[in-house]
């Protein structure tokens, strides 16, 4: 009998060591899945590139590395993502170098952040912009280029999903801000990105009112809050047929 039983309890024990192994490698699937997710913050313009100078005097690309840099830290110490900026001191980057940094960190997701800026001053608030559309006639280019088309175009449902959470998230944070909506446009600079990636203006720059908004440390961190608040609503959600 005792030989009967011994190859039965290493069975046993196997059993228990396999469904010890299944949960363990269960955990480590699921802290992988946190660990893998990178996030890229994307300040706009730099350097020689401001952007656009308000009428005070303040610029895009000062503004847009200060909002960034508040965005990592929240991140950082609330989410424990991997963040980088593509750029997070005052300096010039190409588009196609800021999209390279992205693509080769295989991102999860892109943020550009920028201010909008029009004529006229009636225009306020957030606005938040994904790629849709035939980047290479938006660019003006002779040679068109489809095989970035075909890579943004993969992620457009996610990249509109991450628009809306960000759109909402500001919203409910400056409710009386102003909406400029969601849109699609043919984001020439996202166009190489293989993630899902937006464009967001949390703010005008070029309306006075605003300018003097964003001289204002609190109002920028509030800004940086409300995106904050889009990227965990996103992450949390996701979108279902593809992993944010
Ligand atoms: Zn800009």
């Amino acid at each position: 009998m005792r030989s009967l039983f011994r190859p039965m309890g290493g069975f046993f024990f196997q059993c228990i060591l396999a469904a010890v192994l299944m949960v363990l490698v269960g955990l480590a699937a699921d802290v992988k899945a946190v660990d893998d997710t990178v996030i890229f913050l994307d300040p706009g313009h730099g350097g020689e590139d401001t952007g656009i100078v308000g009428g005070g005097g303040l610029t895009e690309k000062s503004v847009c590395l200060d909002l960034a840099k508040r965005l990592k830290q929240k991140i950082d110490e609330r989410l424990g993502y991997r963040t980088y900026l593509t750029r997070g001191e005052d300096k010039s980057l190409s588009l196609d170098e800021r999209a390279a940094l992205a693509n080769n960190h295989r991102a999860t997701l892109f943020i550009s952040i920028h201010l909008g800026a029009f004529p006229d001053q009636r225009y306020r608030g957030v606005g938040v912009f994904y790629p849709a559309g035939r980047f290479h006639e938006a660019a003006g280019r002779p040679q068109p280029l489809p095989e970035w088309d075909a890579l943004q175009a993969t992620h457009r449902e996610t990249s509109k999903a991450l628009a809306g959470k960000l759109h909402h998230a500001l919203l409910r944070r400056f409710p009386d801000g102003g909406d400029l909506g969601v849109h699609a446009l043919p984001l020439y600079p996202l166009a190489a990105l293989n993630m899902p990636a937006v464009l967001v203006e949390p703010a005008v720059l070029s309306r006075a009112a605003e300018e003097e908004k964003l001289g204002s440390e609190s109002v920028r961190d509030a800004l940086a809050e409300g995106l904050f608040e889009g990227v965990d609503l996103f992450l949390k959600n996701g979108v279902a047929g593809e992993r944010p």
